[in-house]
């Protein structure tokens, strides 16, 4: 068994390293950002505004009528909320600020911890997150902060919304990844940091390929495989 933790900002590729490097590991990944954009889109859908005020009522919602499911379809993880498989709709350009505002509230960081935390302990997996090698992992056997400058970031990210037809602007992505990370580093809970004992990775002039081969080596090279 191997748990791995990769942290970082938006946009950072850390998911598509991630995928690709527990692909030719041949263990899971598991990518939490989706597990938030679920809870905020179930809100959302449910009529509940998501702020502070209204985290207690956010709670009930997801314990009581939140059915969660993560499962793997030839190693792709599909998110199935109450019977639907949602993994392209989180994916909109809205729900990403939603899964921030979310994930601030920490009933839903709770909500996902055991979740999250069970998955690690029964199996081989590359984890991908903002607190996994600082909360949910702390005592991974391998830990990644992967981060591009904020206009690299930006522009991946743009690349893959215009990809799936969006008509967003570059500009209007660039403030959406600016926004997420001032939330996300400066959340009381859980706040995105990196790990004392996490590697550093600025990928900003690194390619796909150079990434991924990277950080496989480096996870090979512990020998838990
Ligand atoms: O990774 P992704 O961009 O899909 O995550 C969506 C949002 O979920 C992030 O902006 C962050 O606020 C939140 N998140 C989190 N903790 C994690 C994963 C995601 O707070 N472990």
């Amino acid at each position: 068994m191997i748990n791995i933790a990769i942290d970082g900002p938006v946009g950072a590729g850390k998911s598509s390293v991630a995928r690709e490097c527990a692909k030719r590991l041949g263990i899971i990944y598991v990518d939490t950002g989706a597990m938030y954009r679920a809870c905020a889109l179930f809100c959302i859908r449910s009529g509940i505004e998501i702020k502070p005020e209204n985290e207690q009522k956010i709670a009930e919602l997801l314990n009581d009528k939140l059915d969660l499911q993560i499962e793997l379809v030839d190693g792709v993880q599909h998110v199935i909320v109450n019977g639907e498989d949602v993994s392209d709709k989180i994916r909109e350009h809205g729900i990403g600020m939603a899964a921030s505002a979310v994930s601030a509230l920490p009933a839903v960081r709770a909500y996902l911890l055991g979740r999250q935390r069970d998955i690690a302990a029964h199996n081989s997996v590359i984890m991908d997150g903002r607190d996994i090698g600082t909360v949910v992992l702390p005592n991974a056997d391998f830990k990644i902060f992967i981060t591009a400058r904020p206009e690299v970031r930006a522009k991946r990210r743009y690349d893959e919304l215009k990809a799936k037809g969006s008509d967003i602007t570059l500009g209007e992505v660039l403030v959406d990844v600016n926004k997420r990370d001032y939330n996300d580093t400066h959340r009381k809970e859980a706040p995105l940091v990196q790990a004392e004992d996490a590697i550093l990775l600025d990928t900003s002039e690194l390619d796909f390929e150079q990434t991924v081969s990277g950080v496989t080596e480096l996870i090979e090279q512990l020998g838990k495989l």
